[in-house]
This record gives structure tokens, sequence and C-alpha cells, in this order.
């Protein structure tokens, strides 16, 4: 496959200004810091630019993203098709899909780009359709071959973090842990080009045939080990990955943008798997370890 043409991509985000944030021994609520919004977030100006190519010019008018989200949400999911279930199916299915985006809200999900792509994504059809009922709820799902689907907060959190202090959509992102797809789906939502790893050929077909229907065409899937990357692709606005190891790739910040952002799960002296943010400046790489998570191993070669 060749990569679409290395273009500037805004990489207009301050970074975080962080020290690292002790971690408590259970898993705590969400730290603050990352819901600070723009100065101008909340306006009609904001919300354009936030909604640029992801929503109805329709709905961009109101200065209270907030509250507009969700309908934002369930406007964009009605218009989305569920062809292999029933159409009764998809009114329920949507219904639950508005309750998770009201749900996550309720957990302190606000960034309105998020929200709108949790609405818009039917997270049910990643799952085998004996899981599709619980597509919505708040827990992981297994996904095959020993891998789980994040719960909905999680991924949530980590979009967020991803798209925090940058406005619009991103530019070329890199997901490693392509999983069902998922994921790889909201992203492609959410930036301009995706490149999702897969290191287990089985589950890298399984998301070719989840993502099919969703014709998302600037959402690449790649067999390959990611904790090599993709160098074709880079360097990346963002980097987010659905598996943690005991250090972070090198290939994982080489191939990160100056001014780019990786998301990962890492684990930390204290024996647990905590959130990590590096940012790439002009000064060097700035760490900010978050909350514990629980995701599935990085491993190196495919299978
Ligand atoms: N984002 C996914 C979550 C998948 S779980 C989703 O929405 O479904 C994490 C995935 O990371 C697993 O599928 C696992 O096989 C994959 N993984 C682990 N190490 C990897 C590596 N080195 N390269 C690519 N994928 C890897």
């Amino acid at each position: 496959m060749k990569p679409p043409e290395k273009k500037a991509f805004p990489l207009n985000r301050t970074p975080l200004a962080l020290s690292s944030v002790p971690l408590p021994p259970e898993a705590p609520s969400r730290p603050g810091f990352p819901l600070r919004m723009p100065a101008d977030y909340g306006t009609p100006s904001a919300s354009k630019k936030m909604f640029v190519r992801t929503a109805p010019s329709s709905l961009l008018a109101s200065p209270r993203p907030l509250i507009n989200a969700q309908t934002t949400a369930i406007k964009l999911a009605n218009k989305t098709k569920t062809p292999s279930f029933g159409h009764t199916d998809a009114q329920s299915f949507l219904a639950l899909r508005a309750r998770m985006v009201q749900n996550l809200m309720t957990q302190g999900v606000i960034d309105v780009r998020v929200l709108a792509a949790m609405g818009c994504i039917e997270r049910h059809r990643f799952v085998d359709t004996a899981l599709a009922n619980q597509g919505y709820e708040e827990t992981s799902l297994p996904i095959g071959l020993g891998q789980t689907i994040s719960k909905p907060n999680v991924v949530a959190r980590m979009l967020e973090l991803l798209l925090h202090g940058q406005s619009g959509k991103l530019g070329r992102v890199l997901e490693i842990g392509t999983g069902c797809g998922y994921q790889a789906a909201l992203l492609g939502q959410l930036a301009t080009e995706v490149y999702s790893m897969e290191r287990l050929r089985g589950l890298h077909d399984k998301a070719r045939d989840n993502l099919r229907d969703f014709r998302l065409l600037n959402v690449h899937l790649i067999f390959g080990d990611g904790m090599l990357a993709y160098p074709r692709g880079a360097p990346y606005a963002a980097i987010i990955a659905a598996a943690g190891g005991a250090a972070l790739p090198t290939a994982w910040t080489d191939q990160l943008a100056m001014g780019g952002r990786l998301v990962a799960p890492l684990e930390t002296s204290h024996g647990v798997q905590a959130l990590v943010v590096v940012d790439k400046t002009p000064n060097g790489l700035q760490h900010s370890v978050l909350e514990a998570v629980k995701f599935v191993p990085l491993k190196s070669g495919i299978s």
C-alpha cells in the first residue's frame, strides 16, 4: 500500500506541563488535568472547529456543545446503517448507544468529538453476535485469541488524552493493537489518516471484516509487529497503544512528530500498569504518568 503523501498537519498543541502524578494503590477516579479545555471551549466558533467534518452543519449552531453532544451523537447514530441486524435491533442498539454516551458524560467525558464518535460507531458490531447485547455496557469484552476490547470509559479517556489541546482533527495517527477494529473506527472519525497495527493475523482479518461496512477510507490496517511502529506513515501526530509492556519501544517516540503525543499503558515501578502520556517537544520527551489501568500485554513478533 502506498502511504499518503506526507504533508504538514496541525501540531499546535501545548505540551502538558506535568510532573508525574503519583499512583494510588487502587485504580483511582480520573485525575483532573486533562479535562482543562481551550479558552474558547463552548463558543460557537470552537464547536464549529471541533465538529469539522464529523457532524452535519445543521448541528453546529448551538453555543452549548456539552448538552448538544448527546443529541449530535444520537443524530449521527440515526444516520448509520446496521445491515447485519434487523430494524428493531438497530433501534434498540441506538438507544443503548445513546445511554452509553450519556453514561460517559456522567463519568466526566466532555470532549464532544469523542462523544460524537462513540455515539456514531456501533460498538456491538465489533463483538460476537452472542455478546452484542452487552456491546454498550461499561465492561471490557472478549474479541477472540485471548484479547479484549477495552470498556467504553477507558477508550474515551485515551481518545480525550490524545485530542487534548488540539482543535479539530488530528493528522496521521498510529494505533498499536487493532484488535477487533473498534478504536480504529473511532480514530477514523477523529484523525485525517489512521494506521492501525495488529500482530495476530486472526484479529487483523477480523478487524478487516468488521470495518468493511463502515467504509472508512482513511483507516489502514497493517498486519505487523507494532513494537517496530510503521515508518512508512511517520511522522505521526499521535500514537495510541492498546497493549502495555515494561518499556515504551523507542520506535514509537522516534516516529512521533515534533509536537506529537503518545498515549499508552506502561508498567510502572509500582508494579502496576498505568496510562502514560508522552509529548515530543523541542526540549525533549515529557512523560506524564496517570491512573492505573489493565491492558493486555504488548508482545513482540507476529503470529
Ligand atoms: N483497540 C483494540 C483493542 C485490542 S486489545 C480494539 O478496539 O479492539 C490489544 C491488541 O493489541 C490485541 O489484539 C493484541 O494482539 C495487540 N498487540 C499486542 N502486542 C502487539 C504488537 N507488538 N503489535 C501489534 N499489536 C499488538
